[in-house]
């Protein structure tokens, strides 16, 4: 591998100079943590997975008009991204409670809430990243009252198009995290999706038998999430099956076959 600038290293990515000014190569590891990094593992390929189902995700966000930061994929852990200026905000959607809302506010997990709920974060490791409310972001000036609309609207398109895609293949959404950042085009600025979207960041069960998909199997020590990232990445459509030819019909195919 060639030597390239580490810009940063998270818990789960690392981020590399990109091969043009405003690029950054973006680098999923195994790694895996929990309750702030108390809890240290790695899940066996969940890099590539990640990397995959992410770069799955902001394609179609892309196409719905979501702006983000994805460019392409490089590699099986890699993948180009425009470079931005982190907003200091974990933005979390929830449809059904679980979670930290759950133990917070005693609402049972896997109670469907009244309407979606969005909640904001203040992304700080040493202070355990605390709930903040938006009067904490106007006031400390973490992005102003116009980003904020545009978080707001875009954090409620990635849930609906989410929310649809999974249960189209049985899974529910119940929450999710989303990070946003800026890039700036002379003196303006402009707010767009970044960082990931995978079951790192999403809670996801099975519409059927409840079973969680993501990383929940790992902050609870259920095991299997090896499995449960691969069954999220299969059912997509993302990994190959191994038992003969793909079930998936192709129009192209179909379209030479009957010579139209
Ligand atoms: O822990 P909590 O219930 O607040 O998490 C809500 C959602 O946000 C979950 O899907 C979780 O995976 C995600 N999350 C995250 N990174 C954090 C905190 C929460 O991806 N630092």
């Amino acid at each position: 591998m060639s030597r390239r600038r580490q810009i940063y290293e998270g818990k789960a990515k690392i981020l590399y100079e990109g091969p043009e000014p405003g690029t950054l190569i973006q680098y999923f590891k195994d790694d895996a943590t929990a309750f702030n990094a108390q809890k240290k593992g790695t899940i066996q390929g969940k890099g590539v997975i990640n990397n995959r189902i992410s770069e799955y995700v902001f394609t179609r966000l892309n196409h719905i008009g979501v702006p983000n930061h994805f460019i392409r994929r490089l590699n099986m852990r890699e993948q180009l991204v425009r470079q931005v200026e982190i907003i200091p905000i974990e933005v979390v959607v929830r449809n059904v409670a679980a979670g930290s809302i759950s133990k917070r506010l005693g609402i049972p997990e896997g109670e469907m809430l009244p309407h979606t709920l969005i909640e904001y974060y203040y992304k700080d490791d040493a202070l355990g990243d605390p709930l903040i409310a938006e009067e904490h972001i106007a006031c400390f000036g973490w992005a102003n009252h116009d980003e904020m609309q545009d978080i707001a609207a875009m954090a409620i398109r990635v849930n609906d198009f989410m929310a649809g895609m999974f249960a189209a293949i049985n899974i529910r959404l119940v929450d999710f995290k989303l990070e946003f950042g800026r890039i700036w085009d002379g003196d303006f600025s402009r707010v767009i999706l970044a960082d990931e979207i995978s079951p790192d960041g999403c809670r996801l069960w099975d519409m059927t038998t409840g079973e969680k998909l993501d990383k929940d199997r790992f902050r609870r020590d259920l095991g299997g999430e090896e499995e449960a990232y691969q069954e999220v990445a299969r059912r997509l459509g993302l990994l190959q099956d191994d038992n003969g030819p793909s079930e998936v019909l192709d129009l192209t195919k179909h379209r030479k076959l009957r010579g139209k």
